[in-house]
C-alpha cells in the first residue's frame, strides 16, 4: 500500500434515505474508482471511503454538489480514517430499525427522464400514469409506517413484474429501490366511472375524461394527496357550475397548465415565480393576471392574482396533453371539508358534484393538499405549507423535549419536536365540523407513529372552545400547556429565523383570545419564547353579534362608527348604513350601548372588514378575510397624504391604539367622493406610518431593535412590503415569515417553543 491510499469516514444527515442516496454514493465512488462502503444510520448514512486523495476530494466535492433531487442534506462531517483495506465498493444491507432515519421524503413531482420516457413510444411505461423513479413521485402520502419500504407503502398489492424486479434490484438503475415502481404489466391502472359507480365504456379512460371535460363536464381526478375537482378554465359556465355545486360562491380557483409558455398567456411570470413553478414541489403560485386573457373571470373573482401551478403527476400530464389552455383544480370536498382521497369516501361525497370520475387503484394513506405560495418582499412566502413540503422539518436552534402542539382553528396543522426538528403537518383546515376533526385525530397519530414521536408535552391555544384545545384537554397523564395565539404567532416565525431573547412582536390577524378573554388581533408585544407583555394593541371596539360579525362585515361597520361618533351615526349618510334597515340598526346601535352580544376585540382583521364595509366594498363574505382582501386588491399604487392617528397610554402601561380617528378621516373621504383605490391606500399607510412609529417609541424605552411580523394580516402585501421596508429604513432588524405560513397554519411551531421554553423553566 502506496502513502497516496488513504481513508475517510463520512457522515451525511438529513432526508438521505428511501431517495436514492446509496446507489448516487455507489456510483459516484466507481465514478472515480473508490473503495469502501455505504450504510444507513439512524441520522442518516455512513460513508468508508478509500483510494488516492485527491479522488477522495473529487468525490467530498461531488457528494455534496450533484446529490440527488428528493435528498435533503443537512450537514456533512469528515475524519481520517484507517485503511482497512476493502476489495471494492459496497452498499451495506440496513439489519435493524436502529439503521433507520425517522425522516421521509415529501411528494414531488413526476421528474425530468421519467416525463421524456411518458411520451417516449418506444419506452415500455409511454403513456403509463404511474411512471416513477427514485428521484420523484408519491412517498409520504402512500406512507403507512416505517421503515420505508414497499410492504409499509399502499404499493404493497402490487407484486413488481420480473423488469420492474430487476430495475429495483440494481444500484445503478434510475429505479434502485424506488418503492413505487411499477409499469403497465404489474402496477396500478386508472378507470372512469359516472356518479353510480359505473365504468364509462371507453378505449383510453384519460381522453374520455379531457373529452367530457372539453364540453363543460366537471371530472373528479384522483392526483398524489387527494381528489381534484377539474373544469375547462376557459368555460365561465363549467366554472359556474363547479362553484355552485361545490358551493363556493368566489374564493378563487386554482389553475393547472401544461407548460410555462401556456401561464405566460394569461399571467405574469418573473424569474422568481418560474423557479417556482418548475420546481420538484409543483406548488399554486400566485401570479398577477394578464387582461384581457381567456381564462374565465369566475375562476378568481375581484382578485388580481390567478394560483397557477404545473403538472406534478404523470396523470396530470396525460391529462393535460389533450389541448387545455388551463385547467380548473381544485381540492375535491365540500366547503369547509378535508379533501377527498379513498375512492369509495369520493364517491359518496362528491357524487352531487362531479360528473365523472377519473380515478385509480393505488390507494392515498395521508391527505395533503396543494401547497400555496408566492414571492413577495424578495422572499418566497407560503400561504399554505403542504404538499411537497411535509414532512421536511424545521431545524430548531435548540434541542427540545417531544411535543405534540395543535394548533389552532381555522388552517389548522400540527406541531411535532424531535431533538432539534420539528415536524409541521399538512393542512388539515379548518376545525369546525367532525370529518375535519377526525383528519386532524389520524394525523396526530399517523405523524407520531411515523416519525416515532412520543410527546412528553400538549400544547395548544388558550381558546376554551377551539376542538383543538379540547383534544389537549381530553388527553390525559400528558402535560398540558396553553399558549396564547398571538404569543404564538411571534415565536414561530422566531423559531423560524432562529432567535433568541426578547424582540418586539406585531402580531397582526383577525381573531385570537385573548389573555383577558377579549378578542385580539392587533398586538405590539415584548416577547421572547417563555413569555410576552402586550405593550400595545387597537383600543377595542364591539363586535356586534360576535361571530355573525365575521361573516357579515357591516356589522364591524356600525361598530367602528358608533366607536367614533357614538349615537349620531344614523346622521352619517353613509352608503353602508342606506343598505341596512334602520330598525335594525337601530337594535345593532342599542346593543353596542349595552353591550349585549358585543365581545371586545382589539383585532386588525376585523378594522379592515370594517374600513371594507364603509367604503362600499361588501357587506358580507363568503370566505374568511374576503373583504379584507378586496381592498387590498383595489388599492391605487400610491398616495402622498395619510389619516390622522392617536394612541393613548391605558392601564398598566399598555397603549391602546385609537380607530377613531381613522374611521372618521375614512368617512369624510368617502363623502367628499374620494376612490376606495386612494382610500385604501391612504389607510394602508396610515397603519405602516403608525406602527413604524409605535416601534420606534418601544426601542427608545426597551432598547430593542428586532422586529418580528406575524399573523394573517401580513398576507397582505402593501402592509407586508411596507413594514420591511419602512422598519428597516429606520435601521430596524425585520423578520417575517419564510419557511412557515404567516396565518394559522404556522402557528403550532410556535406553540411547541413556547411550551418547550416554559417546561424547562
Ligand atoms: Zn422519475
Ligand atoms: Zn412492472
Ligand atoms: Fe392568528
Amino acid at each position: 500500500m502506496t502513502v497516496d491510499y488513504t481513508a475517510r469516514k463520512l457522515e451525511v444527515n438529513g432526508i438521505v434515505q428511501g431517495v436514492g442516496f446509496r446507489p448516487f454514493v455507489y456510483n459516484l465512488a466507481n465514478h472515480y474508482g473508490l473503495k469502501g462502503e455505504v450504510a444507513n444510520t439512524s441520522t442518516g448514512v455512513s460513508i468508508h471511503i478509500e483510494g488516492p486523495p485527491e479522488c477522495i476530494r473529487s468525490f467530498e466535492t461531488d457528494l455534496a454538489a450533484k446529490c440527488p433531487p428528493l435528498a435533503h442534506v443537512v450537514d456533512i462531517s469528515g475524519q481520517s480514517a484507517s485503511v482497512k483495506p476493502c476489495a471494492d465498493f459496497k452498499i451495506v444491507k440496513s439489519k435493524d430499525r436502529a439503521q433507520m432515519s425517522t425522516l421521509i421524503s415529501p411528494d414531488v413531482s413526476i421528474c425530468a427522464d421519467c416525463l421524456r420516457e411518458l411520451f417516449d413510444p418506444a419506452d415500455r411505461r409511454y403513456l403509463y400514469p404511474f411512471i416513477n423513479c427514485t428521484n420523484c413521485g408519491p412517498r409520504y402520502t402512500i406512507i403507512d409506517d416505517i421503515p420505508y419500504d414497499r410492504p409499509r407503502t399502499s404499493m404493497r398489492h402490487f407484486k413488481m413484474c420480473a423488469a420492474c424486479q430487476a430495475e429495483y434490484d440494481d444500484p445503478t438503475n434510475r429505479r434502485f429501490h424506488a418503492q413505487p415502481n411499477a409499469c403497465a404489466a404489474c402496477g396500478p391502472h386508472v378507470g372512469l366511472y359516472d356518479p353510480r359507480r359505473e365504468p364509462v365504456d371507453c378505449e383510453d379512460p384519460i381522453k374520455a375524461a379531457a373529452d367530457f371535460i372539453s364540453q363543460g363536464r366537471i371530472v373528479a381526478v384522483k392526483g398524489l394527496g387527494g381528489y381534484h375537482l377539474a373544469v375547462d378554465a376557459q368555460n365561465n359556465d363549467a366554472v359556474m357550475r363547479l362553484r355552485h355545486r361545490k358551493m363556493r360562491e368566489e374564493k378563487p380557483f386554482a389553475v393547472m397548465s401544461a407548460d410555462l409558455e401556456r401561464i405566460r398567456q394569461y399571467a405574469l411570470v418573473g424569474a422568481e415565480e418560474e423557479a417556482l413553478l418548475v420546481s420538484i414541489q409543483r406548488p399554486i403560485v400566485l401570479l398577477k393576471k394578464k387582461t384581457p386573457c381567456a381564462i374565465a373571470a369566475a375562476v378568481a373573482p375581484r382578485n388580481k392574482y390567478w394560483g397557477v401551478m404545473l403538472p406534478y403527476t404523470p396523470l396530470h400530464y396525460l391529462l393535460l396533453n389533450h389541448g387545455f389552455s388551463a385547467l380548473v383544480m381544485t381540492s375535491a370536498n365540500l366547503t369547509d371539508e378535508p379533501i377527498a382521497i379513498d375512492n369509495q369516501d369520493a364517491f359518496e361525497r362528491l357524487a352531487g358534484i362531479a360528473d365523472y370520475f377519473l380515478t385509480h387503484n393505488r390507494d392515498i394513506y395521508l391527505r395533503s393538499d396543494d401547497s400555496i405560495v408566492r414571492h413577495t418582499a424578495g422572499q418566497t412566502r407560503y400561504i399554505r405549507r403542504s404538499r411537497g413540503f411535509v414532512p421536511i422539518p424545521l431545524f430548531l436552534e435548540r434541542t427540545v423535549p417531544p411535543i405534540l402542539a395543535c394548533g389552532a382553528e381555522l388552517k389548522n396543522t400540527i406541531c411535532l419536536t424531535k431533538d432539534d426538528k420539528a415536524f409541521l403537518s399538512q393542512h388539515i383546515g379548518d376545525l369546525e365540523n367532525l370529518r375535519t376533526l377526525d383528519f386532524f385525530k389520524l394525523t396526530v397519530e399517523h405523524l407520531q407513529r411515523i416519525l416515532e414521536i412520543h410527546p412528553q408535552i400538549i400544547a395548544c391555544d388558550m381558546h376554551p372552545d377551539y376542538l383543538s384545545s379540547r383534544y389537549a384537554n381530553e388527553q390525559q397523564r400528558i402535560r398540558k400547556v396553553e399558549v396564547q395565539h398571538h404569543h404564538a404567532h411571534i415565536v414561530s416565525c422566531m423559531a423560524e429565523h432562529r432567535l433568541k431573547g426578547a424582540v418586539i412582536g406585531l402580531s397582526f390577524d383577525g381573531t385570537g383570545y385573548g389573555s383577558d378573554g377579549a378578542i385580539w388581533g392587533g398586538e405590539v408585544l415584548i416577547a421572547d419564547a417563555g413569555q410576552f407583555e402586550r405593550v400595545a394593541h387597537l383600543a377595542y371596539v364591539s363586535m356586534p353579534g360576535g361571530a355573525a360579525a365575521i361573516k357579515e362585515p357591516w356589522r364591524m361597520a356600525i361598530g367602528y362608527l358608533h366607536d367614533a361618533f357614538g349615537d349620531n351615526l344614523q346622521d352619517l349618510e353613509l352608503p353602508v348604513l342606506r343598505q341596512i334597515e334602520s330598525a335594525k340598526l337601530r337594535i345593532i346601535a342599542e346593543m353596542i350601548r349595552k353591550r349585549v352580544n358585543c365581545p371586545q376585540t382589539s383585532s386588525l382583521g376585523r378594522l379592515f372588514d370594517g374600513v371594507a364595509a364603509i367604503v362600499g366594498i361588501r357587506n358580507r363574505v363568503n370566505f374568511e378575510g374576503q373583504a379584507a382582501m378586496e381592498l387590498e386588491m383595489l388599492a391605487a399604487d400610491d398616495m402622498d397624504s395619510i389619516y390622522d392617528y392617536e394612541w393613548l397610554m391605558g392601564a398598566g402601561d399598555c397603549i391602546r391604539i385609537l380607530p377613531a380617528p381613522i374611521i372618521r378621516g375614512i368617512v369624510k373621504d368617502v363623502r367628499s367622493g374620494l376612490s376606495i383605490a386612494q382610500i385604501s391606500i391612504k389607510f394602508h399607510k396610515t397603519l405602516i406610518a403608525l406602527f413604524v412609529e409605535l416601534c420606534t417609541a418601544v426601542r427608545r424605552e426597551r432598547d430593542l431593535k428586532r422586529v418580528v411580523l406575524s399573523g394573517g394580516c401580513f398576507q397582505n402585501c402593501i402592509l407586508l412590503n411596507g413594514m420591511i421596508h419602512e422598519l428597516a429604513s429606520r435601521d430596524f432588524e425585520v423578520f417575517a415569515h419564510q419557511r412557515i405560513p404567516t396565518n394559522d397554519g404556522g402557528i403550532a411551531l410556535g406553540q411547541a417553543m413556547v411550551a418547550a421554553a416554559v417546561s424547562c423553566l
